[in-house]
């Protein structure tokens, strides 16, 4: 028996065979060929298969997400076919003798050069599917699965490290659990692991040898621990622990349709975090009274391209309409930092995190801002939208925010387009220059939403994907604590209601604290919903919790 160790950051026993996810990123090998002969033929046959692939792709994208969906593999097909693109790979293979996978790639970097030169977004933007073509017939080409998993079964899937968009792309159905070598605990791949509930360890370095692929794990994702070749006492107490979250689910699913409400009477809203509209289940099957922050940038993370504002219009009002009336906060568009998408061209940043990220892209690049503000005004007509503005600092770009809703509304109304003129506007505060401005925000919106993991990260100068500052990242450490504290006065003060909706909002160990101070919603994964519920349920002491706040605010 093996035990690694890493750090669990979604809870759950999981017990299923290891894979190792690959990527497109081959190394590729040039040769000059023989035979161009033979050569040419293995491209044809790859080309073949890639064209094959995206069209059940196609099919795929038709049926789950319609059309639009459908488009985007139709093209990549289109691409993998395109006469100028396979002649100019058959000029590499026979006047050069090049071998097909340094010929495809040399092939599409002209290509994708070309486009990125353009004046045209909409052509620039066409680089990365050429790019994401060329990968595929790569893949073929040198026998690896590129991001997919390739498994008749479901596994736990380990990697190095998961982008976002990455971990959006896969088919959940087909992943048990998460290991990554690096990676941290407020990393968006533990937030999206944490939002579809699959167990999640990050940071088991080079533990996991490739020697382990298709051995059976169990993995806790609430203690971290990773066996390989269990014996039978530890298997058995890995299935015991799976047997009991299941029963304390069933007990937990008996609060559903109940308030969170403590014995004592002071109630609070629970509503969930989400990154697409697929998550919309997981809300409504664990009783979510809203969604608090649906993180529109993973529409922007799925495709090579800006998703346009039907298909925005498409995703928002379908989550409005699912929600029945209830709150639905969609945040605008979050990118950069550790949610990048190629097709942003955005220059490569020092310090990303700090750099050109959230509602500073909106405000440079009125055109994706206007574009999103259309399609969430319009999907304001089908359900109770509210818009929430990422990453703020100052005054005049709340006050640049709210002139583009205005310009926006205008417009609808001039095409006859109906939609919500009372739609909510709310800030996220996260910087430590919106929790000093924050009586000052609050006169221009009507809610504030606490953003504790970039909060933490600004507050404290730590990095949150960095996973090597251990007990300096704090989420805890009193000036978080006091800075939410200040904020929720300033809220109430101006008679807004504030919301927390970054990763602590779902910490039991400070929900006495958030009682205590009067915060009016917490926003938190799916899974969270009910165990709070249950916790503050079984409050029944006011003094108690004002204690516990002052405890935490003391430090
Ligand atoms: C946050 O920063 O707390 C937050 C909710 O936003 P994100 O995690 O998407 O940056
Ligand atoms: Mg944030």
């Amino acid at each position: 028996m093996l035990v690694i160790q890493g750090k669990g950051v979604s809870a759950g026993v999981a017990v299923g065979p290891l894979y190792f996810y690959r990527r497109a990123a081959q190394e590729i090998i040039r040769r000059i060929v023989g035979d161009t002969d033979a050569e040419w033929k293995r491209f044809e046959e790859a080309s073949a298969v890639a064209a094959h692939q995206l069209g059940i792709l196609a099919e795929k994208a038709r049926e789950e997400a319609g059309d639009e969906a459908a488009l985007l593999f139709e093209t990549h097909q289109m691409m993998a076919e395109d006469m100028d693109f396979v002649d100019a790979v058959q000029g590499l293979i026979r006047d050069a003798a090049l071998n097909a996978e340094a010929a495809v790639m040399d092939v599409s970097e002209q290509f994708a050069e070309m486009f990125s030169s353009m004046d045209d977004e909409y052509m620039q933007a066409r680089a990365a599917d050429i790019r994401d073509v060329a990968g595929r017939i790569v893949g073929i080409l040198t026998g690896v699965v590129s991001g997919g998993i390739d498994s008749d079964v479901p596994v736990i899937l380990a990697s190095d490290d998961l982008a976002p968009s990455e971990t959006i792309q896969m088919d959940k159905s087909k992943i048990l659990g998460f290991i990554t070598a690096g990676g941290s605990g407020s990393s968006h791949t533990a937030i999206l692991a944490r939002t579809m509930g699959i167990p999640a360890i990050i940071g088991v370095g080079d533990a996991l040898k490739d020697e382990f692929e298709g051995r059976k794990l169990y993995i806790d994702g609430e203690t971290g621990e990773i066996v390989i070749q269990a014996d039978q006492l530890t298997a058995e107490r890995m299935l015991t622990k799976q047997a009991k979250q299941q029963e304390t689910r069933r007990m937990l699913s008996n609060l559903k349709g109940l308030p969170n409400e403590t014995k004592d009477g002071q109630s609070i809203q629970i509503y969930c975090n989400i990154g697409s509209v697929e998550d919309v289940d997981a809300v409504i099957a664990n009783d979510g009274g809203g969604i608090g922050l649906f993180r529109s940038e993973f529409l922007y993370l799925q495709g090579n391209t800006y998703p346009t504002e039907e298909e925005q219009f498409e995703a928002y009002r379908t989550v409005a309409s699912l929600m029945k009336g209830k709150r639905v906060i969609i945040r605008t568009l979050d990118i950069g930092a550790d949610k990048q998408a190629d097709y942003f061209g955005l220059a490569k940043e020092e310090n990303p995190a700090m750099g050109l990220r959230a509602i500073r892209i909106c405000l440079s690049r009125p055109e994706i801002f206007k574009t999103q503000l259309r399609a969430l005004y319009r999907a304001s007509a089908y359900g109770k939208v509210a818009i929430l503005f990422p990453m703020i600092t100052s005054e005049w770009e709340v006050r640049e925010c709210k002139r583009a809703c205005l310009a926006v509304q205008q417009e609808l109304k001039t095409e006859g387009i109906p939609f919500d003129p009372d739609t909510e506007l709310g800030i996220m505060i996260e910087t430590p220059a919106a929790v000093m401005m924050s009586d000052v925000l609050a006169e221009l919106v009507d809610f504030f939403s606490v953003g504790t993991n970039d909060l933490t990260q600004y507050m404290l100068a730590c990095d949150r994907q960095c996973d090597r500052l251990g007990k300096f990242f704090d989420p805890h450490h009193p000036a978080v604590l006091r800075a939410i504290r200040t904020v929720a006065e300033n809220a109430h003060k101006a008679g807004k209601w504030i919301g927390i909706c970054g990763e602590l909002a779902a910490d039991p160990t400070l929900t006495e604290a958030f009682l205590a101070m009067g915060i009016d919603e917490l926003s938190v994964t799916p899974g969270s919903v009910l165990p709070l519920r249950h916790a503050i349920r079984n409050m029944d002491d006011p003094k108690a919790r004002k204690r516990a706040l002052k405890d935490l605010l003391e430090g």
